[in-house]
């Protein structure tokens, strides 16, 4: 999908791609889901820490999940630029995805097929990778579409 949610040029923090994050934000320029996940007690991390938060072990890698399916978990229709750049952005969708294959780890992003009104908690979603080739940094974002 070559539109981006937000406008280009806007001014935002790109994601560092290095340390505990840089299988995630990797696995994104391939447009693949990738978490952190512990070799012991096989427990996903969706935000990367040094230790399991379930079993305390240092014994942690990174695996691509099976798909880019996603849950509705929960939702927010933004209304208010919180940016100048974002004044034209708005209304726009900001999702928490509760992800199947991934129990327990829930990822933030925002809704590219935006229907208006209520959406339904539950419903399902598939990852959208947007791709941003800016001047000083080339990285993926993971946002989501509600499928049909
Ligand atoms: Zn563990």
């Amino acid at each position: 999908m070559n539109a981006t949610v937000l406008p280009p040029g806007l001014p935002r923090p790109a994601p560092s791609v290095e340390g505990l994050g840089q299988a995630f934000w990797e696995g994104a320029t391939r447009h693949v889901l990738c978490l952190q996940r512990c070799q012991d007690c096989r427990t996903w991390q969706g935000a990367p820490e040094l230790i399991c938060r379930h079993c305390g072990s240092y014994r942690l890698g990174d695996e691509e999940l099976a798909d880019t399916r996603g849950v509705l978990y929960s939702w927010q229709r933004v209304w208010y630029p919180v940016h100048p750049a974002l004044k034209d952005a708005v209304p726009y969708v900001v999702v928490l995805v509760a992800l199947p294959q991934a129990p327990g780890v829930r990822l933030v992003g925002n809704l590219v097929n935006d229907p208006g009104g209520p959406l339904p908690i539950g419903a399902a979603l598939e990852a959208v990778f947007e791709d941003h080739h800016n001047a000083d940094a080339e990285y993926t974002l993971i946002q989501w579409r509600l499928m049909s």
